[in-house]
């Protein structure tokens, strides 16, 4: 008896059973089954996943490798060359059709072109589908038919034009291949740290997988999602849903998420509207990745390109430990190395103060945060990057610079979040946490802080570096009208 010609399911960043457009191609075709995962180690590719990515993928395919055994199949690894390994499998299993996620990553689009092309000669069929995202980027266009670069009508646009339906369920069995393919131990990939072991908290706090996704979301609809709307841009208390790693890796489909926040908000109002915002902001940078290939590397307004950036090792290595002498930056930026997550509001302070107090080139801090953030994103880091430095498509204009005490005071105003990541400071009363050097002697010694010893003085006056930014700035070239 010979075997029927399966249909290959290339998983990527779509690592879940549940609402996964491609799985149900796949399964629809009536083939056998053969699904995989490539990991790309062939290319010298400036964006492969950084530290932290890997140790979330290695749970990640742990896990959907013990789902999809469950139901009958199994998943096959392979690392290498994406379209040699791709190819490769095909020729050993004869598949008649692939099916996978459609990419907005340039690198990856190129890998998929460049497969069609190969494939289509051979009487290989291979199909892209919305796994990802909400809407397809052509989906979306401004009423002249052009690509949205504001973000106010590309929302406006994605609540009309509405989301797709249905939701496809997980399968409770698949159909898989009945001969044994070669394929990696996913131990010999060596995905997570041994030393040293930098994610122990990590251990603790997540659980990659699409039972993590689903439990992280049922607990922020019961918690933080009542009070969102205020609350969400609070460090110093679980506000947000802290699902963007598993929204990042498919896990979750984002619209299960969005449809259970509808669920959960039947009359709508103002937290289920701040919610699908955030989840809008998330299509909206794919969109803009999809349009601007060069958006990881390349300011989208040409000015900047001229800009002054500074070089100043020592002030990028205190920013990236959290020692900076900035209380609420280095809060942020040791909850990062802790967590590999950082708040959304402390993201945009951390930043900000990077590019603007100390004049560093965005691309050393979209760095940091691509080999530091569980959830680092191509497109969503890229253009929250952007838009911090100004030079974005919709981005906060140059000029307006966040005061870090301000925002400390304002988003985190007893200290909470200070005290929890920057322990050293911890016995400072709530009025001087937030800028210790304006703290009178007797105050610090109280609280057993010695500045310069057990807490570093500020890497740069706040004045100073605002003023510096904002020079820097107006010497721009102006925009061409
Ligand atoms: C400098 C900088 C870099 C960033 N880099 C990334 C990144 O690499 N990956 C990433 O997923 N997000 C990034 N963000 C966006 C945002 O900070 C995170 O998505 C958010 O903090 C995730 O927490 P949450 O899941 O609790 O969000 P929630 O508030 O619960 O929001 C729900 C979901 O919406 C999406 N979302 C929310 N805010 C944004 C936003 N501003 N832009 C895009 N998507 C958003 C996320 O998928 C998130 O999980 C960055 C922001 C800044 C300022």
């Amino acid at each position: 008896m010979t075997t029927r010609a399966p249909a290959l399911v290339w998983f990527f960043q779509d690592l879940r059973l549940d609402d996964q457009p491609a799985l149900a191609a796949a399964l629809a075709s009536g083939r056998p089954l053969v699904a995989i995962f490539v990991l790309d180690t062939a290319s010298p590719w400036e964006w492969a996943p950084g530290g932290a990515g890997r140790w979330w993928l290695e749970g990640s395919l742990a896990a959907l490798g013990r789902e999809l055994g469950a139901r009958g199949a199994s998943l096959v690894l392979r690392r290498g060359a994406m379209a040699r390994e791709i190819l490769r499998l095909v020729e050993e299993t004869g598949a008649a059709e692939i099916h996978c996620g459609r990419a907005v990553e340039p690198w990856l689009r190129a890998v998929i072109g460049e497969l069609r092309q190969v494939l289509a000669r051979r009487g290989v069929a291979l199909h892209e589908h919305e796994t990802r995202f909400l809407f397809a980027p052509e989906r979306l266009r401004t009423q002249n038919g052009g690509a949205f670069s504001v973000f106010t009508p590309f929302a406006r646009a994605a609540l009309v034009a509405g989301l797709d339906e249905p939701v496809w369920p997980a399968p409770a069995t698949l159909p898989g291949f009945p001969a044994t393919l070669a394929g990696d131990d996913l131990a010999t990939w060596r995905l997570r740290p041994t030393h040293p072991d930098w994610a122990a908290e990590m251990r603790a706090l997540w659980a990659p997988g699409a039972a993590g996704a689903a439990a992280r979301l049922t607990r922020f609809l019961a918690d933080a999602f009542p009070a969102y709307d205020r609350a969400r841009d609070v460090p110093g208390h679980a506000s947000t849903s802290m699902l963007s790693p598993h929204l990042h890796w498919g896990e979750i489909s984002p619209r299960r998420v969005w449809q259970a926040a509808s669920r959960a908000a039947p009359g709508g109002g103002k937290h289920l509207h701040s919610f699908h915002n955030e989840m809008l902001w998330r299509e909206f940078s794919a969109y803009l990745l999809w349009h601007h290939p060069r958006l990881p590397e390349q300011p989208l307004r040409g000015e900047f390109a001229a800009m002054p950036w500074r070089r100043d090792e020592a002030a990028l290595t205190a920013w990236r430990r959290g020692e900076t002498g900035i209380p609420i930056i280095d809060a942020g930026m040791r909850q990062l190395w802790r967590w590999g997550w950082m708040h959304n509001r402390v993201r945009m302070i951390a930043a900000s103060f990077l590019v603007k107090h100390l004049l560093l080139p965005w691309r050393v801090g979209e760095a940091w945060f691509w080999d530091t953030l569980l959830d680092a994103d191509l497109a969503a880091n890229a253009a929250s990057w952007q838009w911090v430095a100004g030079s974005g498509a919709d981005a906060a204009p140059y000029f307006r610079i966040f005061n870090p005490i301000l925002q400390g005071r304002k988003f985190d105003p007893n200290g909470a979040y200070v005290r929890r990541f920057v322990p050293e400071l911890a016995a400072l009363p709530d009025d001087v946490i937030h800028a210790p050097w304006t703290a009178p002697r007797l105050v610090l010694d109280a609280a057993g802080v010695v500045l310069g010893r057990t807490y570093p003085r500020p890497v740069v006056d706040l004045a100073l570096g605002r003023a510096r930014a904002l020079a820097a700035f107006a010497a721009l070239p102006r925009r061409a009208a």
